[in-house]
């Protein structure tokens, strides 16, 4: 079982789609990959619990 996060789901428009073991772990990986791609250095809250509500079994 791993944990997925669809960024277009976020950011319209953005193809990359995130895995990992744990929501921490896609938390990491999707705060990576909003700084590297949509340069975004920090998620506020907010962003967060959206993040988090986006966040699905796969
Ligand atoms: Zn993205």
């Amino acid at each position: 079982m791993t944990k997925e996060l669809r960024c277009g789901e976020i950011m319209e428009g953005c193809p990359t789609v995130i895995r990992g073991e744990t929501e921490e772990e896609v938390l990491k990986k999707g705060a990576q990959h909003a700084r590297e791609t949509h340069g975004i250095d920090s998620l506020d809250d907010d962003t967060i619990r959206k993040v988090k509500s986006k966040i699905r079994e796969s």
